[in-house]
């Protein structure tokens, strides 16, 4: 941790006491000398300690007024040092005046004045180790020797005694000194890394803003994020996480260290780190970026900890701080936004905040704060995208959601899906969703329309709420016979799948005895292993678009869709394709044997009654 503003602040209340103990006292002096034929040093005394003292009160005001730069507070620091050094020695002065006096109770009053004033210095310079020894000693010493030159075995009783009190105060104030800096420790240090924390950092990013010019003053505030780390707590403890966590701050701090950067962390497996002033805004974000890199590369180099040998990576939000005017929490809120961006975009990678995030920022709260009311406002629908199989024949759908808002617009589910989980509207949402498609199978069915499968996109973040599968139970047997009950498809992402396999493997068998199938959707684009699908009692599998747009352009293209072809076909799965846009793309999947063909080509996803139409056509075609 570097500059300690707290010292400065407490350095300026002792200031302003010495001021009105001493001058108050000192005042005494003038009538004694006035009594005891002094009158003219304690005059010329009393006058210099007055003007000392202005200079003192100005020095007050002006850590109090002038609401000083972080640089001007380092600057105005060893003056304020030097006032208080001068002001209590010129009680020696007086104490040597006193002393020479021939009246005997001028030096009683010295003495004691002396011994007052030593417990007065020892007592306020207690911030400052050094200058109140310092103070202290020159305090001290002539009331030593003033003992030592009366000569008498009584005055070398005293001065042992001025030893043993000088003693006495050195040692009660390095020990509230000590206990001064252990608190102001606990206070803004992180106990596992020994960095500054976040309390810490705010008064450091404050007076840094503070302190800052309007122009050609650029600083860059980076927030670093550590990649997955829950994972290594959640898989290997939180002794190894500690330990990791401690290596990381380590290799930050010493690259920081070499830049002059400060850095803290500010809680969990986050830090921050602001940098010195540049004087163009491009020196600034160059420097980060080069820092940036540099730091990642460091954070990447592998762990040894405990015998394991662990890797991690980080996400780092890079904010340009040039305006004087802003809190410090908007400039951590930045980078904080760059931060996300960065993990958003495959994480271990640097973002730099700009206008464009701030304004997605605000259009997520603003879908945040609108989609909230969607359901209650009607603004939901629903639609269904037609699957073929290999005959044409319309062999199910697939139910996509739709959000239509007065204010918004059209937005798409790729858009609202992703803040409603975030948000947790997406049980609420989920619900209904499920709750119209079932209706909806339910009212074909007793028109007498045969739709073989209704597929059904299922987030993660709903499938794993506790009430999930009593809901998906009691819907079913409110709206669904054993016979539809099996036409349902739940469509599940891969990306999400890694989260608990045991549960979500228990979960689904549960669903599976109630008739619905399981289909992991956008295959390919996710993490999940082969090992993954032969573990999850899953049905089918859908092609992700990407691949089938791919089809055309390369011969790679087609090899990737034969290969997903043929594992499914190897584990027994229904496969889809999804996205079909082209003739080309049709032929060459029945050619490969895909089961359900799904995309623009047929139809894209329309409305309930739309759909029923296109199955009558469908029907009609087939029969004719
Ligand atoms: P998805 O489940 O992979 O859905 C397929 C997406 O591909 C749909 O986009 C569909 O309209 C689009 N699509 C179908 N055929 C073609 C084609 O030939 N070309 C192109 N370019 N696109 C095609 P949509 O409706 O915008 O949905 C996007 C994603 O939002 C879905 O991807 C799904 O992950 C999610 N989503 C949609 N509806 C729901 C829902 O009811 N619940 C949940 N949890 N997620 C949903
Ligand atoms: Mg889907
Ligand atoms: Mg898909």
């Amino acid at each position: 941790m570097k500059t300690d503003i707290n010292f400065y602040r407490f350095l300026n209340t002792q200031i302003i006491v010495v001021l009105l103990l001493t001058l108050t006292t000192g005042a005494g002096y003038i009538y004694m000398g006035f009594i005891y034929n002094t009158l003219l040093p304690s005059i010329v005394w009393y006058t210099t300690m007055t003007l000392v003292s202005i200079w003192g009160y100005r020095l007050h005001k002006e850590f109090v007024d002038s609401d000083l730069t972080l640089e001007e507070k380092i600057a105005w620091y060893p003056r304020a040092k030097l006032f208080l050094f001068i002001y209590f020695s010129l009680w020696t002065v007086i104490f040597l005046v006193n002393v020479l006096s021939i009246h005997i109770e001028m030096h009683y009053i010295a003495i004691a004045t002396q011994l007052g004033i030593s417990v007065v210095s020892a007592t306020l310079l207690v911030s400052e180790k050094k200058l109140s020894r310092i103070t202290l000693i020159t305090l001290m010493a002539p009331l030593f020797i003033y003992f030592l030159l009366i000569n008498d075995f009584y005055s070398y009783l005293l001065a042992i005694f001025t030893v043993v009190l000088s003693g006495v105060l050195i040692y009660a104030s390095t020990n509230t000194y000590n206990y001064l800096l252990k608190s102001r420790y606990q206070a803004y240090s992180d106990y596992l890394t020994k960095l500054g924390n976040r309390r810490y950092f705010i008064n450091l990013l404050e007076e840094s803003i503070k302190s800052q010019k309007k122009e050609n003053d650029f600083k860059y505030l980076l927030l670093i994020d550590l990649d997955h780390f829950k994972n290594i707590n959640d898989s290997l403890g939180h002794d190894i996480g500690d330990k990791l966590l401690f290596e990381v701050s380590k290799r930050m701090s010493f690259h920081s260290d070499k830049c002059n950067n400060s850095i803290a962390r500010l809680g969990g497996d986050e830090f921050c780190i602001l940098s010195n002033s540049f004087t163009t805004k491009e020196e600034a974000l160059k420097r980060a970026e080069d820092f940036s890199k540099q730091l990642l590369r460091d954070i990447k180099a592998f762990y040894n900890i405990e015998e394991h040998h662990l890797y991690i990576s980080a996400s780092i939000g890079l904010s340009i701080m040039n305006n004087p005017e802003l809190e410090a929490n908007i400039f951590l809120k930045e980078a904080d936004i760059a931060m996300y961006e960065a993990k958003s975009q495959g994480r271990d990678g640097v973002i730099i905040f700009n206008d464009e995030l701030s304004k997605k920022v605000a259009s997520k709260l603003e879908i945040e704060r609108h989609l909230h009311f969607a359901l209650q406002k009607n603004e939901i629908s629903l639609m269904y995208q037609p699957q073929l199989n290999a005959k044409k024949e319309v062999a199910g759908c697939e139910v996509l959601v739709r959000w239509n808002n007065e204010k918004l617009g059209e937005i798409g589910p790729d858009d609202f899906i992703p803040i409603s989980e975030q948000t947790g509207y997406i049980i609420e949402l989920g619900y209904y969703i499920i709750e119209e498609s079932f209706k909806t199978l339910c009212d074909w069915d007793e028109k007498g329309l045969d739709v073989k499968q209704m597929s059904i996109n299922i987030s993660m973040r709903q499938f794993f709420h506790s009430s999930f599968i009593h809901d998906v139970e009691n819907l079913c047997s409110k709206y669904l016979s054993k016979k539809l009950s099996s036409k349902i498809v739940f469509e599940m992402t891969e990306t999400s799948v890694a989260e608990d396999i045991d549960k979500l493997i228990s979960s689904m068998n549960i669903l599976k005895g109630l008739g619905i199938r399981f289909s992991m959707d956008d295959f390919g684009t996710g993490y999940s292993s082969l090992s993954y699908l032969r573990q999850l009692p899953i049905d089918e599998l859908k092609i992700d678009k990407s691949f089938i747009m791919g089809l055309d352009d390369t011969k790679d293209g087609r090899v990737m869709v034969k290969t997903i072809l043929n594992i499914a076909k190897n584990l027994n799965l229904t496969i889809v394709a999804e996205g079909i846009e082209e003739e080309s793309q049709q032929e060459f999947l029945i050619e490969e044997e895909c089961d359900i063909l799904q995309g623009y080509y047929f139809s894209r996803p329309i409305h309930k009654d739309a759909f029923e139409e296109y199955l009558q056509k469908s029907y009609k075609l087939n029969c004719a």
